[in-house]
């Protein structure tokens, strides 16, 4: 039973999700919590914040050699943004799979992007595409203090260990 508590707690992953502008200006906030929320994944910070164009920039400087860099950078710092961590297993791959296609042209129907936009460079929702830049984006948009570690009585529902 330990045994099997520490390979599941070895499993828990986070990942760093963010409602863009314009996920926050069309009132789409609460169906994209919701959709992580019902999974059964697990939040465990969030705040609301009109990020700089630094730091915007710092946060897509992967692809700052993209010519879409400049125009990404000042739609993400020119309106409020919804700035979340949330835990589970597997929930950095499966909430990309949650998020859909880059491109919501290509989104399977069903995933937030196919359900909510029509167009790349307005796709509502960011996440975290692997491991190191889930800790890495996490660490950009979050104080430690800031993420808040706790048991939520659906867990024991959720996983089939606790
Ligand atoms: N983007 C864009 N034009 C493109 C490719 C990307 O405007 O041709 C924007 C789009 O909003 C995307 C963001 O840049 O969400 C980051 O690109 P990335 O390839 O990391 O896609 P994501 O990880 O968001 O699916
Ligand atoms: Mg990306």
């Amino acid at each position: 039973m330990l045994q099997e508590q520490e390979a599941h707690a070895a499993e828990m992953e986070r990942t760093f999700i963010a409602i863009k502008p314009d996920g926050v200006q069309r009132g789409l906030i609460s169906e994209i919590i919701s959709r992580f929320e019902r999974k059964g994944y697990k939040l465990v910070a969030i705040k609301i914040v009109v990020p700089s164009k630094e730091f915007a920039q710092k946060h897509y400087h992967d692809l700052k050699e993209g010519p879409f860099f400049n125009g990404l950078c000042e739609f993400l710092s020119s309106a409020p943004v919804i700035a979340m961590v949330w835990e589970g297993v597997g929930v950095i791959k499966y909430g990309r799979k949650l998020i859909g296609a880059t491109d919501p042209q290509k989104s399977e129907p069903g995933t937030i992007r196919g359900d909510l936009a029509v167009e790349v460079g307005r796709n509502i929702i960011h996440g975290s595409d692997s491991p190191e830049t889930a800790k890495d984006e996490i660490n950009l948009w979050f104080k430690p203090e800031e993420l808040v570690s706790y048991t939520s009585n659906a867990e024991k529902w959720i996983y089939g260990v606790n």
